[in-house]
């Protein structure tokens, strides 16, 4: 006499068949049922091959019903809100990681004018300064004014 099991689906107790001593599942169909889909669930986690083919039969059943997707959203407009919902979300972070990428973009251009407008007004403004009269003028009326340019002409590095 077989020893009696606890079925894995439902809980109650049953006795494996002489010929499947390892069984796990009770016959309830509900609990075969259970069974082949966590067969197949382990199957497709560890076998390639096998959830290529599932793919590919998905394939192939999806080209003989063609209407079934549509019929499903048609009669089931909870599902279609959330496939709407999902997808304006991954619209919004994509729109998001462009703008960013847009930004970073923006500020590299607009630093490399900033620093070429900065390196032409230093080399005019070194030009300015070679000039005494100009110099003496700024001194007398323009001191900070002067000053802030002597700072820009001595600037060595532009990276600091
Ligand atoms: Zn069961």
């Amino acid at each position: 006499m077989m020893e009696s099991k606890r079925c894995a689906a439902c809980g109650q107790a049953f006795r494996p068949r002489p010929q499947v001593p390892q069984q796990c599942y009770c016959p309830a169909p509900a609990c075969q049922r259970e069974r082949r889909r966590s067969w197949q669930l382990a199957k497709r986690q560890s076998d390639p091959d096998y959830h290529d083919n599932q793919a590919r039969a998905q394939r192939a059943w999806h080209k003989r019903n063609p209407d079934f997707w549509r019929e499903y959203r048609r009669t089931h407009p909870q599902y279609r809100e959330r496939n709407r919902a999902q997808q304006r979300e991954r619209n919004d972070r994509r729109r998001e990681r462009l703008i960013a990428k847009m930004d970073v973009s923006m500020v590299e251009q607009t630093n490399g004018q900033d620093v070429l407008n900065l390196v032409l007004a230093r080399g005019y403004l070194a030009k300015l300064l070679e000039n005494k009269q100009v110099v003496r003028y700024l001194k007398q009326r323009q001191p900070e004014v002067l000053a802030e340019f002597e700072t820009i002409v001595q600037t060595v590095s532009l990276e600091q």
